[in-house]
């Protein structure tokens, strides 16, 4: 087995969180992870730190620091405005090998998981992408990700001994996000950043924002299934009377009767509302793993 950069041994006991940002706002997934982060570093009393990187970021290491992590480093830098792998994945190496955390965790975003896989190669560690639950070992101060297998048949729990950092990935919606206690006092550490423009070879040319729907925003979510035979007019007319959005199973959404981002479960979006109607669907566990944290 090919042994990671750094061993059990170096690491350094804190468990690290990739803060992802757009236009300067905190991704709704950082903030989750900066809440179960927090519990699970006060269990091991180790330290929570957040990774920042971007252009004009810095007034963002405050609000990670009231949202709960005790140290936050930037790299703030012109060549880190829009995402990009080269760039990211360079700067998030060299802050991981200068501090050797324990844990590393990321969104299941597209760009927390191209980062993810980019770094865990680089690093020789192992992936957990997709976990549907994190936890602690406190006896071993192991991480266990829990990985859903074969079309959900098997709950893996999975452990990483010999290689560091653990690293994770965790869709959006799985963790409760805290509340911001603005007196909080943390540490914000500066990166210098060693980028050269040569060193990006992606070049964006244009960045197009959809106007998609974001499940894991709505309160109330009124989802069809493969009974409701496609007939979504009803329900949108629900949604829009209850101020919430409209979901789908699987089968309606590869028939092609409603957007693939409408879909809710192990595939589609985890959303958490406080109010979940489905109506046609008969509760398969693909799609109920989306759904199981609704309040009613
Ligand atoms: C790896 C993997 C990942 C998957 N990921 C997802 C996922 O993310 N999301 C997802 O949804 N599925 C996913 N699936 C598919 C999943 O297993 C189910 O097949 C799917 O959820 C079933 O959708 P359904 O409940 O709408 O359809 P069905 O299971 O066919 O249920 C339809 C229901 O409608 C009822 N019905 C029919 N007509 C009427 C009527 N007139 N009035 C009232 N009720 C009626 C039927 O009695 C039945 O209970 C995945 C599968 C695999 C293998």
């Amino acid at each position: 087995m090919v042994e990671s950069l750094y061993s059990p041994q170096e690491e350094s006991k804190s468990i690290w969180v990739f803060l992802e940002q757009s236009g300067g706002v905190l991704e709704g997934v950082s903030l989750e992870f900066l809440a179960k982060g927090r519990q699970m570093a006060d269990e091991m009393g180790w330290q929570l730190t957040g990774l920042l990187l971007g252009k004009g970021v810095k007034k963002l290491a405050k609000e990670a620091i009231a949202y709960s992590a005790d140290q936050v480093i930037v790299a703030d830098d012109p060549l880190l405005g829009e995402f990009t792998i080269d760039a990211y994945g360079q700067v998030a190496y060299q802050a991981i090998m200068k501090w050797k955390p324990s844990v590393f965790l990321s969104g299941a975003t597209p760009n927390g998981r191209d980062l993810a896989g980019r770094l865990a190669v680089r690093l020789r560690t192992g992936l957990n992408a997709d976990c549907i639950g994190l936890q602690m070992n406190l006896e071993t101060g192991v991480l266990v990700s829990e990985v859903s297998g074969f079309g959900g048949g098997v709950l893996a729990m999975i452990e990483m001994q010999k290689h560091r950092p653990q690293m994770a990935t965790v869709r959006p919606g799985v963790f409760l996000p805290g509340e911001p206690d603005k007196t909080r006092k943390g540490e914000i550490i500066q990166l210098e950043v060693k980028l050269t423009k040569e060193m990006i070879r992606t070049k964006i040319k244009e960045r197009v924002v959809g106007e998609g729907v974001d499940l894991t925003q709505a309160e109330t979510v009124i989802v069809g299934g493969r009974g409701v035979n496609g007939d979504y007019a009803m329900m949108g007319e629900l949604a829009k009377l209850l101020k919430g959005e409209v979901g789908a199973t699987r089968p309606p959404v590869d028939e092609g009767h409603i957007e693939r981002e409408r879909m809710v479960g192990q595939t589609g979006t985890v959303c958490r509302p406080k109010l979940a109607i489905v109506w046609g669907g008969s509760g398969a566990c693909h799609f109920v793993v989306g759904m199981h944290d609704a309040e009613l």
